[in-house]
């Protein structure tokens, strides 16, 4: 009754949990039977029976605080993305297991069950409790998931201190150094609706400067301004980190991104080699959801445009609109939904250096640096909690793979290598936590 991660990862690709709808239930009952048939105690607690949270722990010492390992089992949707292969057919090709949540993050799911397995079945007491949660959710809001449960059943993360999932551990070649980015913070989101009003009219009028046209001079202005630059603390941990790994122009031209004044030219200069480390200097919005008009021949009187706004740590929404109200001008309309947490930009450290230490043993070359994920996780909900949030889902993979632009994309894909790598790697972590 062994449980093998990489056959799991292709069963959990198989089975499609595709948010919306989501349909977790699919891979939370899978998750079910592999700990029931390994003997180990669970809860489900679901806001919605088709999409369940699944719990699981085994109990430590009692010597250090509670260890949380979270994942979530929805993926992204793949419709009009040019696969080469079949998403959902978790087949094997050329040692890479292939399929929309390879990476994100059914891989990380199964990396946590093998460890939790392996600890269950072996005669180590961990120092502190250790929680497992498979989570519904995450890629549409974690209503269902970690949100819900953060919430509504905060009870089950009592005595937590630290969580680990989703990003961090994989490669980032930058200046020649394999760079291993652990994420200890993460933007947060913020969406903007900006409306832009007009009188409207007879589109058999050769109309100039109506709604549509002045929503076009918005959207050139986002194309070609940007927010302006904010140093946070975690982002000078993650520079000063790099500068000590490397030498003469490169360490000069990061030591400029830690001022403000000097990392707008350098980010200017060489956004083709840096552009990477932008959304990380500075809150930025993308404009995705377009609406004018709903007849033909009616000029519309307003119209809108939507932003993806992500705010760095330790930001105000408030001071966010403000710099987008400056990206737009005059005459634009700027509301905003500041729903979302804002998070912490004082991460507590205790645990970063177990999991460097963890990455470096397996890559003595490799550099672990602590890291600002520009995109959101469900750390964010349980830092709610006070529960300080890592990125560790570790893999090693070729130097020609670029995990960030394989993620949510088309021919997502994980090497079997990694796969098993990552599930030692959060074995070790398991066995060596101390808190
Ligand atoms: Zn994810």
């Amino acid at each position: 009754m062994t449980f093998d991660p990489v056959s799991a990862l292709q069963d959990l690709i198989r089975l499609d949990t595709t948010n919306p709808p989501g349909n977790e239930a699919l891979a939370i009952n899978y998750l079910v039977d592999v700990l029931e048939r390994h003997g180990l105690a669970h809860r489900i607690v679901a806001k919605d029976p088709s999409r369940p949270n699944l719990i699981a722990s085994i109990r430590g010492a009692g010597n250090a605080p509670g260890l949380l390992m979270q994942g979530h089992v929805d993926v992204v949707p793949t419709a009009g993305q040019p696969w080469s292969k079949d998403p959902f057919s978790g087949d094997i090709h050329d040692g890479f297991i292939w399929g929309r949540g390879s990476l994100d993050m059914k891989s990380g799911i199964v990396m946590m069950v093998d460890a939790l397995l392996r600890l269950a079945a072996s005669d180590h007491e961990p120092a502190g409790d250790i929680v497992f949660a498979a989570l519904a959710d995450e890629e549409a809001g974690s209503e269902f998931g970690a949100k819900f449960l953060v919430n509504e059943h905060p009870d089950l993360f009592d005595g937590i201190r630290y969580s680990v999932g989703e990003f961090g551990g994989f490669p980032l070649t930058l200046g020649g150094v394999r760079f291993y980015p652990i994420q200890i913070a993460e933007r947060s989101s913020v969406v903007f609706r900006l409306t832009i009003r007009g009188d409207g009219g007879h589109g058999s009028l050769a109309a100039r400067g109506g709604t549509t046209a002045r929503l076009a001079e918005v959207l050139r202005r986002l194309d070609r301004r940007h927010c302006p630059i904010h140093v946070v603390p975690p982002t000078k941990m993650m520079l000063e980190a790099m500068m000590d790994h490397l030498d003469g122009a490169q360490r000069r031209i990061i030591g400029t991104l830690l001022h403000p004044r000097t990392a707008a030219p350098t980010l200017a200069a060489l956004r083709s080699k840096l552009g990477v480390l932008e959304p990380v200097l500075r809150n930025t919005v993308a404009p995705t959801i377009i609406s004018s008009g709903d007849k033909v021949n009616v000029l519309p009187a307003t119209a809108e445009v939507i932003l993806d706004g992500r705010l760095l740590p330790g930001l105000t929404a408030k001071s966010f609109a403000a710099e987008v109200r400056d990206l737009v001008g005059e005459g634009v309309e700027v509301e905003f939904e500041a729903e979302q947490p804002t998070t912490n930009d004082e991460p507590d450290m205790g645990l970063f250096n177990t999991l460097a230490g963890i990455v470096k043993e397996r890559d003595p070359e490799g550099v672990p640096i602590p890291f600002l994920l520009p995109a959101v996780t469900d750390g964010r909900w349980f830092a709610r909690l006070g529960i300080q949030h890592y990125g560790f889902q570790p893999m090693k993979l070729p130097d020609d793979f670029v995990f960030q632009s394989t993620v949510h994309a088309a021919d997502e894909r994980i090497s079997v290598a990694a796969v098993n790598h990552g599930a030692d790697a959060m074995y070790d972590l398991l066995t060596r936590y101390e808190g």
